[in-house]
């Protein structure tokens, strides 16, 4: 395929691309700022390997930059920056990489003495490096390595995922199909473009010749006060934006032009959507994750309300199936399958099943419709008295409780069971909950032996840098001040 960045300045010109901090570029003006930026990076010394490592914040100047090492034909590595410098450390030598691009928005965050054991440029110091003619590239070919980002690290050690252009490309063709595409449409970026639910927004932009509005960090009043005033259509979230967006909810609702939230990256509690189906307020719920290079299965709108609690069905490139062994397991084929591992075939060698399915870690129902509900994942559920527990379930239904700012749940060693559920729980107040009315909610809303036989009362819960709750961490937790 043609450089899509070159193909939408030619086909679009005058198209609205990107809209930052009251400033905005048409496609024609972006190509023309990446292809200076082109200029700066062409005169870096890249290692063999072709990638760079950029800590990129949610900036048009990170934005243009990341585009700029596709436009030179090379591989922009994205990293997080809320890791700490010792995860950073073992990405960047997992990827061979000596030096790092970060956004200037970060300069306190990795400012002198807290700077990482790599040569690290900030962004506006690529304006004072000589500009070298750039080669721009003509192609995204297929099977080229567009991108390379590490996955959560929720279930343990995050991997490298080699991303294509051909993944990308599929990614986005599946959701326009999903979702309808209008060349009005304007897609607001306020995840990270470090993570897949952003970056995507980006491709899908240049594959569609579409305008992104690119918030540099999530604040709920500013997100209801732009979707109440400016022309957006659709906006990427995860459950917990959603829950803040929603107390926030104006009356008279959005502008016009809004389309649904696109929601994605965690399970969802039942009570949200039902106060989004309340409201009228169009959640899409989907399902993906970085080696599928975002969604993957989504609800269409004609079955988001009658569909509620689902994450839909496969997308249009994408087939789907669930393990016809015990485990249930949710396992995918299809075209945005991520190339591999950085520096480990193996362990993805291993993630594919004998005819070709790759198997997701995470355990779902296909109803008789063909709607996939997701249960969990296979790592955290546990058997208490030979019944399959997923944490999120128990979690889900105690997320109603006011008094609880935050549950996780953990199956603890038990004689008599095998595993019982332990609750740790961050109360909403100073006020401790009361374990007995916890003990009857629960016996009021569960099955018995989903009810947990153990609650711990803790000031946080382990997340990962993107936010999500670490099960393994809470087991750490447990048996090393706990278990007794
Ligand atoms: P790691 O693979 O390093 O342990 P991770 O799986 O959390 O981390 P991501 O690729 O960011 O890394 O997340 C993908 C996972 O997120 C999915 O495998 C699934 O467990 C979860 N997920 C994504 N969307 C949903 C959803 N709608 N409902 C429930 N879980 C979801
Ligand atoms: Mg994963």
């Amino acid at each position: 395929m043609q450089n899509w960045l070159t193909k939408q300045a030619d086909l679009f010109p005058e198209r609205m691309a990107l809209f930052y901090r009251g400033q905005s570029w048409t496609f024609a003006e972006l190509k023309k700022e990446v292809e200076r930026i082109c200029g700066h990076l062409a005169s870096l010394e890249i290692n063999s390997n072709k990638r760079v490592a950029i800590l990129p914040g949610n900036t048009a100047a990170s934005y243009m930059t990341i585009l700029a090492i596709q436009q030179i034909g090379l591989q922009p590595v994205l990293l997080n920056f809320r890791l700490s410098n010792d995860e950073l450390q073992s990405q960047l030598v997992d990827a061979g990489l000596q030096n790092v691009l970060i956004d200037d928005s970060l300069k306190s965050r990795f400012k002198e003495g807290q700077k990482l054991n790599v040569s690290c440029l900030f962004i506006s110091e690529l304006e004072s490096l000589k500009i070298v003619p750039p080669q721009i590239v003509e192609d995204f070919p297929n099977q080229k390595i567009a991108s390379i980002m590490y996955t959560s690290g929720t279930t343990g050690k995050a991997h490298g995922v080699l991303q294509t252009y051909g993944n990308h490309f599929y990614s986005a063709v599946g959701s326009a199909f999903n979702l309808g595409f209008d060349p009005e449409d304007q897609w607001l970026c306020v995840v990270p473009i470090f993570h897949i639910s952003g970056f995507s927004i980006m491709m899908r932009s240049l594959v569609y010749g579409m305008g992104v509005v690119l918030l540099s960090h999530f604040d709920p009043e500013n997100v209801t006060k732009l979707l109440s005033s400016h022309a957006i259509s659709l906006v990427s979230v995860v459950p917990l934006m959603l829950k803040q967006l929603l107390r926030l909810y104006p009356k008279d609702g959005y502008q016009n032009s809004f389309r649904a939230f696109l929601l994605g990256g965690e399970p969802i509690d039942q009570n949200t959507l039902d106060i989004c189906l309340r409201k009228g307020i169009k959640v899409i719920q989907s399902y993906g994750m970085t080696e599928t290079c975002s969604q993957v299965v989504a609800l269409n709108f004609q079955d988001a309300t009658r569909k509620i609690g689902s994450v839909g069905k496969a997308l249009f490139p994408v087939q789907l199936r669930i393990a016809d062994d015990k485990t249930n397991e949710v396992q995918l084929k299809g075209p945005n399958l991520a190339k591999g591992y950085l520096n480990d075939d193996q362990r993805f060698k291993s993630k594919f099943t004998g005819d070709g399915w790759f198997k997701t870690g995470d355990v779902g129902l296909i109803d008789e419709e063909g709607f996939l509900f997701i249960k969990g994942r296979l790592d955290e559920m546990f058997i208490s008295g030979g019944e399959n527990i997923f944490p999120n379930e128990i979690e889900n239904v105690y997320a109603k409780l006011t008094g609880i700012k935050e549950i996780g749940i953990i199956g603890i060693s038990d004689q008599k069971w095998g595993k019982v559920p332990c609750a740790f729980i961050v109360p909403a107040s100073s006020k401790l909950p009361d374990q007995e009315e916890l003990l009857s909610y629960g016996r009021r809303h569960m099955a018995h032996y989903k009810v947990p036989k153990k609650f711990i009362f803790v000031d946080n819960l382990p997340h990962t840098a993107s936010g999500k709750l670490q099960h393994s961490k809470l087991h750490t937790i447990y048996l090393e001040n706990y278990n007794r």
